[in-house]
């Protein structure tokens, strides 16, 4: 099947060898995703998931049943008292803006203690001047850069907690960084230092990219809520849209109240026919989130083999799904994106071009073939076409499918000349 999909005797074998050196680790990711699905089914036996759950509400959505049966079952896995989950949270962004607004008034200070915060958190907040931004409100934003080595600097953090900082915002994955992602424990102990500094300041975590990873989120580790996308790992490929806030009761609430109408909170919300989709996509999402780590370890395997600097490099410890390789020139990122995009399910026949995106100051070149649109949980890749051509890449439905994305890359490096010859 290989050859009838085009990749050579050659590729085949080297992915073999790769694939046999990574018996361990595989494991190993099998070994937490075991553990996720078991806590995901516990969950959805505990609060007695049923059919009549997933019946379609229209209109205002009172008393739906399923809704709340879904919200409960969230809760229950990110061990929080209370959880927002909603096809009307648009977006990751949309939920990460929710929670923001819903906890800071004006005068308030946000902190991020770990860097800057994704990009398009820089116009939530105001840092890239937005209408509607957080700034506009009054509230301001402070953040204190990583140490050289990519660790948290504790004593600028000590520095920086001030009378009125009121919300402290910690990203989890690098994002489009080269910074390392942290991992819930070492976020633990950043939420610990800063309670104890200032205990009533409430700790969130952008969680994007992380869920299922390990067996424990941030929320084991005492953060006040944990923000993320239904259509990156939770989803487990299935949710069309949606977004999750899972924390206390009183930040749920409030982020509830923010979301729709004070006063209305989490009443209101039609599920629209949505809800097995969501359940669905939650019991796979453990094994789906395996198969794309599975993906991202053998992508980086592969690829240091080739001589290629890939971070993380494969050896290292995961606390997400994100994959970068320095690629080193503008052929090789779109020979890279254009052999992912020809192993894409969907729209496998077309051909990735760079492009000016809004908010990039470069070309943008982007490699998806979802049956979601957008979705990051499938197999994608994207990069800005600027030194030193880093090519980042996410997801993998199955991991099958994420092997021969990679395979598909290399024949397509072949072809373009950028790779010479495969290592014996
Ligand atoms: C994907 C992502 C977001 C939200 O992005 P959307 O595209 O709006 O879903 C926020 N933070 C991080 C780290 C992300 O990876």
């Amino acid at each position: 099947m290989y050859t009838t999909l085009g990749i050579s005797p050659e590729v085949v074998a080297l992915s073999g060898s790769i694939e046999d050196q990574l018996k361990a680790r595989f494991e190993e990711i099998d070994r937490n995703a075991e553990y996720n699905q078991l806590k995901v089914l516990h969950a959805m036996q505990k609060n007695r998931l049923q059919e009549s759950h997933f019946a379609a509400t229209t209109g205002y959505g009172y008393n739906d049943a399923g809704r709340e049966a879904l919200e409960r079952i969230y809760a229950d896995v990110f061990h929080t008292e209370s959880a927002l989950v909603r096809p009307q949270i648009t977006c990751g962004t949309h939920a990460l803006a929710t929670a923001l607004f819903a906890m800071v008034r004006p005068g308030d200070e946000i902190l991020s203690p770990v860097g800057p915060v994704y990009d398009t958190l820089q116009e939530v907040i105001g840092i890239r001047d937005s209408i509607g931004s957080l700034k506009e409100w009054g509230v301001s934003y402070r953040e204190c850069a990583l140490l050289a080595d990519g660790s948290i600097d504790y004593d600028a953090v000590r520095d920086a907690v001030r009378p009125n900082t009121r919300l402290i915002e910690i990203q989890r994955s690098k994002g489009y960084l080269t910074r390392p992602t942290f991992s819930p424990e070492e976020i633990g102990r950043l939420i610990r230092f800063i309670k104890e500094i200032k205990p009533d300041v409430i700790c969130m975590v952008d969680n994007c990219y992380g869920e299922f990873v390990l067996r424990e989120e941030p929320s084991d580790y005492g953060a006040d809520m944990v923000v993320g996308s239904l259509i990156k790992n939770p989803g487990g490929g299935l949710a069309p849209v949606g977004g999750y806030i899972c924390g206390t009761k009183e930040c749920v609430d409030a982020c509830a109240y923010r979301l729709s109408a004070p006063g209305l909170g989490q009443e209101v919300g039609a599920n629209l026919g949505l809800l097995p989709n969501l359940m669905e996509g939650f019991f796979l999402a453990p094994t789906v989130t395996a198969s794309a780590l599975k993906t991202a370890v053998f992508a980086a395997k592969m690829y240091e083999s080739l001589g290629f600097a890939c971070f993380p490099e494969s050896g290292a410890d995961r606390f997400d799904i994100i994959q970068a390789v320095t690629l080193g020139s503008p052929e090789a990122l779109k020979a890279f994106c254009t052999g992912i995009q020809a192993a894409a399910p969907v729209d496998s026949f077309v051909t990735p071009e760079p492009w000016a995106m809004p908010g990039y100051d470069d070309p943008v070149i982007m490699a998806a073939g979802a049956f979601v649109s957008g979705s990051s949980i499938e197999l994608s890749a994207d990069g800005p076409l600027r030194p030193p051509y880093n090519v980042y890449f996410q997801g993998g439905l199955t991991w099958f499918h994420g092997k021969f994305g990679i395979m598909r890359s290399v024949e397509e490096l072949l072809r373009a000349g950028v790779v010479k010859q495969l290592p014996v």
